[in-house]
């Protein structure tokens, strides 16, 4: 069950009802959400608790949850879709949001280029990696600082937002000086120090599914930072490792109309990663727009094959502008405005 509080609740009230669920042999988790404070509670009360709980002035509204440990995330404790705000509007389930850009920041003229390219295409959310998580350590570990100062005055030319991966909590403070919405990559998906630490800032964070991550590991994942009182969660299905060896990944695409299933927050997909391959990104972002994501996440580069990074996945702009004329086109048919 999720309480929420009203918010004439005092501490020794809140305290009060704590100990009294505990008498109960029920556990409550305390999370202070800008929209007011709930309590998760381990299990659901039986029918005669909630009766008494219901009568109790400092409760608003008290939801049942199913045997699931997912609570927050769940579609059963919020119905509507929730609804992220960013440079465009909302990212949620009337718009399809696109973040494109390099897979990392190299320099200023090169951000500076593709911004303007991907701006004009119409993307609405400028991405760049500046702490870049590499298989090896001698590989481009990103320009840091510099890259985050960078893509910030990119894209406030540009009116546009900007996403970057954070992959230490120590860097937080200073990667949400310049982003606006903070990626958890598939190697952190379930690095439980970040995701706390997520929980307690007020910026949209974007946690990609892990490489081998089931649906119910990126769903906790996801309820980590909504414990801690972050509401704002995007999911990224960006594909995972399976069998196929011709390609780098496999993009799981079921994982749309599950998650839409199963929970309220706004699915985004990554094609560039899902696939690792040039050629099969715009068939499989466009597959994504079929399937019910709410966006898209691209890696696109002025030469893609000098990328320093994921370049065989990394289309063109002039490829980019051709993606963005069919999701145009297609997306009316799905509903969704650009
Ligand atoms: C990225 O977006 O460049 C990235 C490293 O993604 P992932 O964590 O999905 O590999
Ligand atoms: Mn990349």
């Amino acid at each position: 069950m999720i309480i929420t509080l009203s918010n004439s609740a005092s501490k020794k009230d809140i305290h009060a009802l704590m100990h009294m669920l505990q008498h109960h042999n029920i556990d409550t988790h305390s999370v202070h959400d800008p929209r007011g404070q709930k309590l998760v509670l381990s299990k659901n009360p039986n029918d005669e608790l909630v009766k008494l709980l219901n009568k109790q002035q400092i409760i608003q509204q008290t939801v049942k949850t199913n045997g699931k440990k997912y609570k927050l995330a769940s579609k059963q404790t919020q119905s509507q879709p929730t609804k992220i705000p960013c440079t465009h509007g909302v990212i949620g389930p009337d718009t399809f949001t696109v973040m494109a850009g390099p897979c990392s920041v190299e320099s200023q003229k090169q951000l500076a280029s593709i911004a303007q390219s991907v701006k004009k295409s119409g993307a609405h959310i400028l991405r760049g990696g500046a702490f870049k998580p590499r298989t090896a350590p001698y590989d481009f570990q990103g320009h840091g600082e510099k890259a985050l100062r960078m893509l910030a005055c990119v894209a406030k030319k540009h009116s546009m937002s900007v996403i970057t991966e954070i992959m230490d909590p120590r860097d937080i403070e200073l990667v949400c000086q310049f982003a606006d919405i903070l990626q958890v990559g598939a190697r952190n998906m379930q690095n439980y120090a970040l995701l706390k630490e997520l929980g307690k800032i007020q910026k949209p964070v974007l946690l990609k599914r892990g490489l081998s991550a089931s649906y119910n590991e990126f769903l906790l994942a996801a309820e980590y930072i909504m414990a801690g009182g972050n509401s704002q969660v995007i999911l990224c299905e960006r594909g995972i490792r399976t069998h196929v060896n011709e390609l780098r990944f496999t993009l799981d695409l079921n994982a749309v109309p599950f998650l839409k299933r199963e929970t309220h927050l706004p699915i985004i997909v990554d094609p560039s990663h899902g696939t690792g391959d040039r050629d099969l990104v715009i068939p499989m972002a466009k597959a994504a727009l079929a399937a019910g994501a709410d966006g898209l996440l691209i890696e696109t580069h002025t030469h893609p094959d000098q990328s320093i990074s994921d370049a065989a996945q990394t289309i063109s702009l002039e490829q980019f502008d051709q993606l963005m004329n069919e999701i145009n086109r297609l997306a009316p048919a799905f509903e969704r405005s650009i």
